[in-house]
């Protein structure tokens, strides 16, 4: 009775499904008749086309159509069967079918409107002036010849009088680089070092107006702005308005670009531009990103949507340097691969030598530039190793001194399209004290003093600040100031990314993409962590504006708890941070702020709407208690729930519908879970498919007693030649390998292990293994920055034979396999959402005892994907890569922030990650992933030290097979296009991999507990748009929240070429359309501005009736007041 009510259901859903696409497609039909009434003979042949375009759709719609109503004459067939040999609910060997009823109903198919499959689907072409990135690592041979005094360049020369027309201009940029952390922690770095550099700053360019700095990490400014007096305050704000100071780039810290998330990205750097806002009231013009070990167009856009004009960048490969300095192409236009237009265009500045100190920014030869950093001069702490010392600049030696800069000067001139030169002047922690300032401004004027006063040199040099030399630059090149208006610009126009990054030879750093990956792991737990708190908090506050309840809702204690955890997740993006390159003491005190500000958060997410007020009470819940196990949960099991009356409070923290499966600990193996929708129950730990809506909150009440509807999990212990003893319970069963291998897990999308797609019935070989890299014999040895493997991966093979679990329950099966340093468990959902269509993997690696050993996880498939795989930029783009031969191993590997994929014209084989690491794919069809590396000695970066504080470490990933819908589309555009979409299916797995709902146990008395589940929206947000954040913004005075919110969407590309049927999804595609009020159930928008990526610039037009219409790929924020 109940089964058949179920089909009825689900066939006329499928039957409205198929009417309304027909009826879609007819509508389509009419309205191109109605738009197009001119031109007959275009229109004819046009329409003639269109018409036969829309017949083919048609016809493998109703082909898709016909699969259907096969599937479901199927799935009757299956059901009747099933009827007929059920033997009652407790000794049902699978609990899917029951749970499928419980689920809100998915479609069978998303719906996608035409239009937005063209963005994924357009043609590339290159533009005439275009370099591509790609093309480049084509045509480069990678030799790496020597130089001469440029070692990794070429012998430089000039005519005498090449600057009688138009003389040279040079700007020397003053600047000090202070990690915030690094070899010291950032407070050490702050009291010895940084604080004296701001102070004497004050009093040095107060000295003299033409003296010039920047600075750029706000996370250290700021500390020290907190710290110094009024009239201090005021000498800083004055210094600003003289141009003398500029703040570059604003950013809390300089980020790493490689293993940066774009949520975080975003974070630190609206954190850094709204706190010089409210201090300051200064907007920054460029970035400065002279230490990023790589640099990612991403980075690029995000300084573009914020409105920043112009970029510096530093660390390339050496050979990619030499290559454009022979083509003078250092500065360009960098646009993202994906813009076929000009939107995305940002004016980008790379240094063209090998470091940003000053032997090697003045000009070619750092044997002579070394004599031009007065803090070398003899007597100090730090000397030149050219063996040249610098000289005073005194009235005897100014013209011999001055021809020698000046011819430096010249050299690096002829590298670039104008005639202005860029000459950084600073190193790391550089004018700390009063007499450093004094060797290099004194020194330097008086050699700017001879050159300029001697119009025979054609030369005017001066001190200036990184905007200063982009002014100058872009008046000498008629282009317009901040604009990227182009005007006789001789710029060329670049796409792509700068990865990997190689400073000499084969020092390739590849490395950090995976070291210390455990705080790689943490990092991105505690930024989906940061996201909810940030969207509870503003979704509370707005209740409270509009309903007035809680009244004692603590909200400034909050906003400055948010405010902590934002800044200590800010400084962890810095790129010695979240790059595993400090020293051992450093990443403890990194780990430390985490802990700190993890455990003020749940206050924030407690208490959070007025029908939720009954969360306020934070000692009544412990769901954190799940990150004082990160290093060894594998799958998240959170909450330990007392055998008395508890219940289970869930917050989905995405912006989708979305049922997924929560796993609790629990003491007795008899738990009724209550809810408003479904119960079931098993051993050691209850599992239950937990319904929640997008943003929103619902309660599951547990109590012992026995549930008849459910069923408990089985589990077989696998082991080779011994035994494993399990005592004193009935579940578990020992089996000997013979009788039971190959294990066969599945549900009904996937079969493990010869990955099997129920839908096609197609296999496919799918291998996971292990494998160690050691590093290399020659001096150089990997650490924490390089990799520098001894070959070729050698295969894991454990002395001991593993220990395998395999469990089989209703609501996932899954097989742990325990090797000596690894725990490998995949797992399969039985359920019909998104969790479903995916194999989660969980690797817990253990390499404590190893020396000189990095293991990593090697998948191999059968998909023909030679050479060509993709690996994602920031969570936020994919760039196609291509393995090379012409490179060393440790140059082919890429970092993987959220996913990397294979394929073919038939198939597309997604890891999705939860955690960045580097990844490879060296042969066809293989894809492998470092996860651990234990290096016994330092590579010589600076860090003086290995990597030997390696902890138990628990990666996630979850593997996504697709086939493609049409083999044509993907050969056509094969080889050539720099862009690759994941399919929406892998956007929202990687969205659910990413931000776990999220769990809190309470001992609350549970009739105080509606369990109806709390929505704030309406309904789900499209498919493609992402809620980046929703984060209050904070009031000009104090430290407290302003009444305004800062909301950040992303529309997400993606491919449409893969099936959206059966996928599981909760929502359709709008073409980028939302509008606001109409998503929240009872909040009200009452003010709402388009503003720039980071608040500083208001958007000149104001949309109409708070649509909001976002382009694909798009990320844009509005200033909102809700309530
Ligand atoms: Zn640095």
């Amino acid at each position: 009775m109940k089964i058949s009510r179920q089909f009825t259901v689900f066939g006329s859903a499928i039957f409205c499904v198929v009417v309304f696409s027909l009826y879609l497609m007819l509508d389509h039909l009419q309205l191109d008749r109605i738009k197009n009434p001119i031109n007959e003979e275009r229109l004819q042949n046009g329409q003639l086309v269109i018409l036969q375009d829309k017949i083919d759709h048609l016809e493998r719609l109703l082909a898709e159509n016909n699969k259907i109503i096969a599937n479901i004459r199927d799935s009757v067939t299956n059901l009747r069967k099933s009827v007929n040999n059920d033997k009652g609910p407790l000794e049902a060997k699978n609990l899917s079918q029951g749970l499928v009823d419980l689920l809100p109903f998915a479609p069978i198919w998303v719906l996608i409107p035409s239009e937005d499959c063209q963005f994924s689907a357009q043609t590339y072409s290159k533009a005439a002036d275009e370099v591509q990135m790609l093309d480049v690592y084509d045509m480069l041979s990678f030799d790496n010849p020597d130089g001469g005094v440029w070692k990794q360049g070429f012998d430089i020369s000039y005519e005498e009088n090449e600057w009688d027309q138009e003389p040279l201009q040079v700007v020397v940029v003053p600047h000090s680089h202070n990690d915030p952390g690094w070899l010291k922690t950032f407070d050490d770095y702050y009291r010895d070092q940084t604080q004296h550099i701001l102070n004497n700053m004050v009093v040095k360019l107060h000295e003299d107006e033409r003296r010039k700095m920047i600075w750029s990490e706000i996370s250290y400014f700021s500390k020290w702005w907190n710290n110094i007096d009024i009239q201090k305050k005021d000498a800083v704000k004055k210094l600003i308005e003289r141009g003398q100071l500029e703040m570059a780039t604003g950013g809390w810290v300089m980020p790493d670009e490689a293993n940066t998330h774009y949520f975080a990205l975003i974070d630190q750097l609206l954190e850094g531009h709204q706190w010089l806002e409210r201090n300051l009231g200064v907007k920054p013009k460029t970035a400065w990103a002279v230490d990023p070990f790589g640099h990612s167009p991403t980075q690029a856009y995000l300084f573009k949507q914020a409105g920043l004009s112009n970029m510096l960048i530093q660390r390339v490969h050496y050979s990619i340097k030499k290559h454009f300095a022979t083509q003078k192409t250092l500065e360009f236009f960098w646009r993202q691969n994906w813009d076929q237009e000009s939107s995305t265009d940002i004016l980008c500045h790379m240094m063209p030598f090998y470091s940003y100190d000053v032997p090697h920014t003045c000009g070619p030869d750092p044997k002579i530039c070394c004599q031009f950093d007065f803090k070398r001069l003899p007597g100090g702490r730090i000397s030149c190793p050219w063996r040249i010392p610098p000289q005073v600049i005194t009235s005897d030696n100014v013209q011999q001194r001055a021809h020698m800069l000046l011819d430096q000067y010249r050299k690096k001139s002829k590298l670039f399209m104008s005639k202005v030169v860029l000459a950084p002047l600073g190193d790391d922690f550089r004018y700390t004290d009063a007499q450093e300032w004094d060797q290099q401004f004194n020194n330097y004027q008086k050699l700017f003093d001879y050159m300029n006063s001697h119009p025979e040199l054609n030369v005017q040099a001066q001190f200036g600040t990184i905007s200063d030399y982009f002014e100058i630059l872009r008046k000498v090149t008629g282009m317009d100031q901040a604009g990227m208006n182009k005007g006789v610009s001789p710029f060329p126009v670049l796409s792509g990314d700068f990865f990997t990054y190689a400073d000499r030879d084969d020092h390739y750093w590849s490395g950090y993409f995976t070291s210390r990956p455990f705080y790689k792991r943490m990092d991105r737990m505690l930024e989906s962590h940061l996201r909810a708190a940030e969207i509870l908090y503003s979704l509370t506050l707005a209740n409270i504006k509009m309903f007035g309840k809680p009244s004692n809702y603590p909200a400034v204690e909050n906003y400055k708890l948010l405010t902590e955890a934002r800044r200590n997740l800010g400084l962890f993006q810095h790129h010695d941070a979240i790059t595993g390159t400090g020293k051992d003491w450093v990443v403890v005190d990194y780990g430390t702020r985490y802990i700190a500000f993890l455990l003020p958060l749940p206050v924030v997410v407690h208490c959070c709407r007025t029908s939720c007020y009954f969360l306020a009470d934070n000692s009544l819940f412990d769901w954190f208690l799940r990150y004082y196990n990160l290093s060894v949960q594998d799958f998240p099991m959170n909450v330990f729930i007392m055998p008395s009356f508890r219940s289970v409070v869930v917050y989905n923290p995405i912006e989708q519908a979305r049922s997924s499966v929560i796993s609790i600990y629990v003491t007795t193996p008899h738990i009724r879970v209550l809810t408003a929708q479904g119960r079931t129950y098993t051993t050691n730990y209850v599992s239950f498919v937990a319904h929640v809506p997008p943003l929103g909150l619902a309660v599951y009440q547990m109590s012992e007693g026995v549930e008849l509807h459910t069923e408990l999990a089985h589990y077989m212990f696998l082991k080779k030649g011994g035994h494993v003893s399990v005592t004193g319970a009935e579940q578990f069963r020992v089996a000997i390998p013979q009788e039971t291998v190959p294990v066969s897990v599945e549900n009904p999308h996937l079969q493990l292990f010869t990955l099997k797609l129920k839908e096609n019935g197609l296999k496919h070989s799918i291998k996971v293994d292990f494998v160690w890299y050691g590093t290399t014999s020659n001096k150089d040895k990997s650490g924490a920055y390089l990799f520098l493997p001894d070959g070729e991966a050698k295969k894991y093979s454990p002395s001991r034979p593993p220990v395998i679990r395999v469990t089989k329950g209703p609501v996932f099966s899954e097989v742990t396999t325990t090797f000596t340093h690894i725990t490998h468990t995949l797992r399969l959902y039985n359920i019909q959402g998104v969790d479903g269509q995916a194999v989660e993997i969980c690797n817990t690696v253990d390499i404590r005892g190893e020396f000189n050993q990095e293991i990593a996880m090697r998948i191999t498939s059968d998909i023909n994907s030679m050479n060509r795989f993709f690996t994602d930029l920031n969570g936020f783009q994919v760039q196609p890569r291509r393995t090379m031969s012409k490179l060393p191993l440790q140059a082919n590997f890429y970092p993987m922030t959220s996913m990397a994929y294979l394929e073919d014209s038939n198939r597309r084989l997604t890891l999705l990650t939860a955690q960045s690491l580097g990844a490879a794919s060296l042969k066809s069809g293989q894809l492998e992933v470092i996860m651990d590396r234990r290096l016994n000695q330092d590579d010589n970066r600076g860090l003086g030290q290995g990597v030997l504080d390696n902890k138990i470490t628990a990666n996630s990933f979850r593997l996504l097979l697709e086939p493609r819908n049409s083999a044509q589309e993907v050969t056509t555009r094969e080889n050539n296009a720099p862009f690759s979409y994941p399919s929406l299916l892998s956007h929202i797995s990687c969205t659910y991999l990413n931000h776990p709902l999220i769990q809190m146990a309470t001992s609350v008395d549970p009739a105080l507990l509606t369990p109806v589940p709390h929505s704030p929206l309406t309904s789900s947000f499209p498919c493609d748009i992402h809620l980046v954040n929703l984060r209050t913004i904070q009031s000009q005075v104090g430290g407290g929240p302003s009444e305004q919110a800062a909301l950040i969407l992303h529309r997400k590309g993606f491919d449409c070429g893969f099936s959206s049927r059966n996928t599981g999804l909760l929502c359709s595609t709008t073409r980028g359309k939302i509008h606001l009020e109409e998503v929240l159930t009872k909040l009200k928008v009452s003010t709402f501005t388009p503003v720039s990526l980071s608040l500083m610039y208001e958007s000149s037009s104001t949309p109409k009736h708070q649509e909001i219409s976002l382009k694909p790929m798009e990320i844009c924020t509005y200033r909102i007041q809700l309530g």
